[in-house]
């Protein structure tokens, strides 16, 4: 994959998830992606969300118990409560704030 097609997908998903937070099913789907492609993006902007942007994650949740993945730091997906041993998992979620006070000035000023 070319470096522009690169820079393509990252802004879109940035524009995703600005506007609203979404899990890696949906902007895998969202931008005819595979997942795995997808999570290679989300974990660049999370470390590098570009000046005046904050990267949200929401964690994981256990359907069954309520247990919260606060402690995982990862943007992966738990596979398993560690409380009740359940696999039915509300996935991760993830979105872009804007920085209050900052204005962005360069939409791809992050680093290559
Ligand atoms: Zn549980």
């Amino acid at each position: 994959m070319s470096v522009a097609q690169t820079q393509t997908i990252r802004q879109a998903l940035k524009t995703l998830l600005l506007s609203q937070d979404r899990s890696l099913r949906e902007l895998s789907q969202l931008l005819s992606r595979p997942e795995k492609e997808i999570l290679v993006h989300l974990e660049h902007l999370a470390k590098h969300p570009g000046p005046g942007y904050r990267f949200v994650l929401i964690p994981a949740r256990c359907r069954r118990c309520g247990f919260v993945f606060s402690q995982r730091v990862r943007v992966t997906a738990p596979s398993r409560c560690p409380r009740c041993r359940q696999t039915d998992l509300a996935r991760p979620r993830y979105a872009l704030e804007l920085q209050q006070g900052r204005t962005p000035k360069k939409q791809d000023a992050d680093a290559p």
